[in-house]
């Protein structure tokens, strides 16, 4: 991912610390003084960066955590979920999804993202079609544990969008 006029960085907050180091603490300094206008999109961040821990990616190596935040305001976290036959592993964001989707959740405002990449990781193509199912509205919050953050409506990342609108109801959907 390309740098992103959007992205900003807390550089002069005093958050300093190793790369993969920070604290909750600091990276929360960091990413309100990026995102300070949205103070809710700061603890949904440190929702999905505690639970990164959790990613079982012992091929890739990249963890990732995601939290989704319903209209009632739950939060359901998912990790990506490796396999050893590649394709069959699930990425964070569909985590969350299907844990909220189990819980009879299906309205989301928000979805922050935590990596460790150099820039935030944006969904992959097959997240963004996942998440396109239940809103274009969603807003996507990309955090990094560096302290950058960048966000985006869905609409904004996927573009003409397939999603239930795009075709006739049938029978038996529910
Ligand atoms: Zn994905």
């Amino acid at each position: 991912m390309t740098q992103n006029p959007l992205e900003s960085r807390a550089s002069d907050s005093g958050a300093g610390g190793g790369a993969s180091a920070w604290t909750e603490a600091q990276l929360r300094s960091a990413w309100t003084a990026a995102v300070g206008d949205h103070p809710g999109w700061v603890d949904l961040l440190a929702q999905a960066w505690q639970v990164r821990h959790r990613a079982y990616a012992p091929y890739s190596g990249f963890a990732v955590g995601a939290s989704l935040l319903t209209a009632g305001d739950l939060i359901f976290s998912g990790v990506n979920v490796e396999n050893a036959s590649y394709p069959v592993g699930c990425c964070a964001e569909r985590s969350a999804v299907c844990a909220a989707v189990t819980a009879g959740q299906r309205q989301f405002r928000t979805i922050a993202i935590v990596t460790d990449a150099e820039h935030p990781a944006a969904p992959c193509g097959l997240c963004r079609q996942n998440l396109a199912e239940f809103g274009l509205d969603l807003q996507v919050v990309l955090g990094n544990t560096t302290g950058l953050v960048w966000h985006a409506p869905l609409r904004e990342l996927l573009p003409a969008a397939f999603t239930p609108d795009s075709f006739e109801p049938r029978p038996g959907r529910q």
